[in-house]
């Protein structure tokens, strides 16, 4: 079935969490996780979860010793009011499945509408039927509202059916004291302010403890039905509830609308206004005109970045399942950015990463650039702070983008893990020179992009330093996180060289254009700083044992002991929540690719024959606790022509959350993971590569597959690529014509003409 995932919902705890997450509902601003209207007992594990993107409140981390400029602060994703709670009653009986008898109870997720349903029907303990739909989006196109359609019909009895729809503003947060990823402490940091009945609507409204931020949900019902219906609304602490009842016949349909407009005060400065506004502006379209331009919306999105995988369709499924995971959780504005879970769960509490910048950017870049300008203007509006924690590590000059964060501010607690991973300068530099390579946008280079790569490329100059001729970096942690605290990490001097190069090579180009002497003035840049910034790329220390013939991931991580990855038990990963961290460094073991990322970002750095051995080697001491890692050994098993890996650990990455895998799919979604994926087919199987040299394929069809087509736009045109058994078609959808390198050879495309190449 297209874009349409269905799930039988068995009722037990495991499935509850697990559910909430693949089912919950996001835009990109609010994201509700997919929990029963009705409640869980509670005992359950169950995360009752809204989200606004970007709205956080700041507690305290404390550090056990009072080092110098430790992060002694954090930033938290807020849980906000909770507007799905709905009960059902029948006459007297409570609607739950916990009781009577649920002879259907089926979940689905439909993404090519863009909604969830579940469609449930229900014995009473009395013998009353009843059939159940209920049908929540949060809309695309209103980006602060989220609706419920809540459709019930008797089926064996004549009665009163009640609604009571709750709008609650006493929430707080999930957490769990025994995993690393999620927040220890669970407090209310969300205080309600105001929680009023008004004229057909309710209002709450909460303001942060620390950060001082406010947010605003309204909440309006309609009822349809042919009988009379009797409706109140009152208030119980923190909550207000409103009851609908109406006596009425078998086969009748019952349906209770629900409308919850959420606004913050990071974007609005008079957000009850705002809210209000929007609620009567939804209640006047109704809910038939957001249930349609979100199928237009989505229309346009499939068709922008079609992603076909023929002969399989599980894994054509999982494969659009994640590319729907990353719309929903995609940041539509510049206040904010998207989570390693998305909108879909607590996890790593909503922190921004450079999961973001390597993982997800890239499929916006070739799907929807105008997203990944948003998601690289969040880290231009971002580098003061990003500036303020360079100085608070003491570096005279540059930025030092935080390693996790919200709002901007550094908030990982644990540095050697954390603010160590300097390689995210250069990750975003890759990001924007991967955003204008594919672009051509050079006006975003000027406003926002040379400034971060010069200020970026001043980091590096301040944090290495010459030894015997060598540009050296020391005491950073590069992507594995089983390794830390070490010098010459080949991704982070990949990275910085890269990124010392582009903002060079940037500089150079405004130059001639005339248009670099604002950003000059501004960030007060001398010539000299060019030539050291030069100087420094050529002399980067990439390190190479020439008795191995392979890269070591830094200066001793070749004279650390080999874990003996086969003798550890199963039980015993992901490695980080059983030994301590300083045991794992100790370590030849890799959480994910490290050296094996720098092969697909840099691959020009080094032969062939080195990557190979050096991918053999990393192959055998990585564990992949990361999501981030699988991915990665696809893509540049792809590059080395070693088909089987490529697909295999594709296949491990594709459907890591829809079959929870990882175990924790409960606690959110894997952003990065699901960008990794598409990843491992577009730049992986299709080897599709975007330069200042051009565009250019070297496709291969994975043997299980009959096909795969799709799309990705280059210097604004839309190009589609169809690989099929024995031949390639390219095909020019819009645009004008553009040149294309499929394996060794150039072709012209013009608009809808096909290029046809034969292979084997
Ligand atoms: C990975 C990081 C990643 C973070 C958030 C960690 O487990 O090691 O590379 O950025 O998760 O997804």
């Amino acid at each position: 079935m297209d874009k349409i995932i269905k799930k039988n919902e068995e009722y037990n705890e495991s499935n509850c969490g697990l559910h909430e997450t693949l089912f919950h509902n996001a835009n990109g601003y609010i994201g509700v996780r997919g929990c029963l209207e009705e409640g869980v007992p509670e005992e359950w594990d169950t995360m009752r979860g809204t989200y606004i993107n970007g709205f956080y409140d700041v507690i305290a981390m404390k550090q056990a010793e009072n080092l110098r400029n430790l992060v002694e602060e954090k930033q938290t994703m807020l849980n906000v009011a909770d507007t799905q709670t709905v009960y059902l009653k029948i006459d007297k009986e409570f609607f739950s499945l916990k009781t009577g008898t649920v002879l259907k109870n089926i979940r689905t997720l439909n993404m090519k509408e863009g909604y969830t349903l579940r469609e449930i029907h229900w014995k009473s303990p009395k013998g009353k039927e009843v059939s159940i739909s209920i049908k929540r989006m949060t809309s695309f196109v209103q980006l602060s509202l989220f609706t419920i359609e809540y459709c019930v019909t008797p089926i064996n009895f004549n009665g009163k059916i009640s609604f009571l729809s709750y709008h609650i503003a006493n929430v707080s947060n999930y957490s769990n004291p025994n995993d690393p990823r999620l927040a220890a402490e669970s407090e209310m940091y969300l205080i309600p302010q105001k929680v009023e009945i008004m004229d057909g609507y309710s209002l709450a409204t909460s303001k942060t403890r620390k950060s001082e931020l406010s947010m605003c949900s309204v909440v309006a019902h309609k009822m349809i039905a042919t009988q009379k219906v009797k409706e109140t609304s009152w208030r119980e602490e923190n909550a207000i509830i409103f009851e609908a009842s109406v006596y009425t016949a078998k086969s009748e349909h019952i349906v209770l609308e629900k409308y919850s407009v959420f606004s913050d005060s990071i974007r609005n400065k008079n957000l009850e206004e705002t809210a209000v506004m929007d609620l009567e502006k939804v209640l006047n379209n109704g809910l038939n005109y957001y249930y349609n331009t979100q199928k237009e919306y989505l229309k346009h999105f499939w068709y922008q970045s079609e992603l076909e995988v023929m002969g399989d369709e599980g894994m054509n499924q999982a494969v659009s399942f994640n590319m729907y995971q990353l719309l929903q959780s995609a940041a539509k504005d510049c206040h904010c950015n998207i989570a390693a879970k998305g909108l879909s769960g607590e996890g790593y509490e909503g922190h921004y990463f450079w999961d973001t910048e390597m993982f997800i950017a890239p499929f916006f870049t070739l799907t929807n650039p105008e997203l990944s300008k948003t998601l690289l203007s969040y880290r231009y509006d971002i580098l003061e702070a990003a500036r303020e924690n360079a100085r608070s590590l003491g570096h005279k000059k540059g930025v030092l983008f935080p390693w996790r964060t919200i709002a901007g501010k550094e908030c990982s607690g644990y540095f050697p893990s954390g603010t160590a991973q300097y390689h995210i300068d250069g990750d975003i530099a890759y990001a924007i020179m991967s955003y204008y390579h594919t672009t051509g946008d050079l006006d975003f280079i000027k406003e926002k992009g040379e400034e971060i790569l010069l200020e970026t490329a001043r980091l590096w100059l301040d944090v290495g330093n010459y030894s015997d001729g060598k540009f050296v970096i020391n005491d950073v942690t590069g992507p594995d996180e089983y390794t830390c605290m070490i010098n010459n990490n080949y991704y982070t001097n990949c990275c910085a060289k890269y990124n010392l190069l582009a903002a060079v090579t940037l500089y150079k180009l405004l130059k001639e254009k005339n248009e670099i002497q604002k950003l000059v003035d501004k960030i007060q840049l001398s010539e000299n700083e060019i030539v050291e910034m030069e100087e420094a790329a050529e002399k980067m220390y990439l390190l190479y044992d020439k008795k191995m013939g392979i890269n070591p991931q830094d200066d001793s991580f070749l004279s650390k002991p080999i874990w003996n990855l086969e003798e550890t038990p199963k039980e015993k990963f992901p490695l980080l929540l059983h030994y301590h961290p300083l045991h794992l460094y100790r370590y030849q073991v890799c959480k994910q690719a490290d050296v094996v990322l720098a092969y697909y970002l840099f691959e020009k750095e080094q032969t062939r024959e080195t990557m190979i051995k050096s991918y053999e080697y990393y192959e055998k001491i990585t564990t992949h606790d990361s999501s981030l890692s699988t991915c990665v050994f696809s893509i540049v098993a792809s590059r080395l022509g070693m088909k089987k890996k490529a697909y295999d650990y594709f296949g491990n990455s594709a459907k890591l959350d829809l079959e929870n895998i990882h175990n924790n799919t409960k606690y959110g979604i894997h952003t990065a993971n699901m960008g990794g994926c598409y990843m491992a087919i577009v730049n992986g199987f299709a080897e599709l590569r975007i330069s200042e040299k051009g565009v250019s394929i070297a496709p291969f069809l994975p043997e299980k597959w009959e096909g795969y087509r799709f799309k990705f736009r280059y210097l604004g045109n839309l190009i589609r690529i169809f690989v099929k058994k024995e031949e390639i078609i390219a095909e020019l959808v819009e645009g004008t014509a553009i040149s294309i390198r499929i394996f060794a050879k150039q072709y012209e495309l013009a608009l809808q003409e096909k290029v046809i190449v034969n292979y084997k």
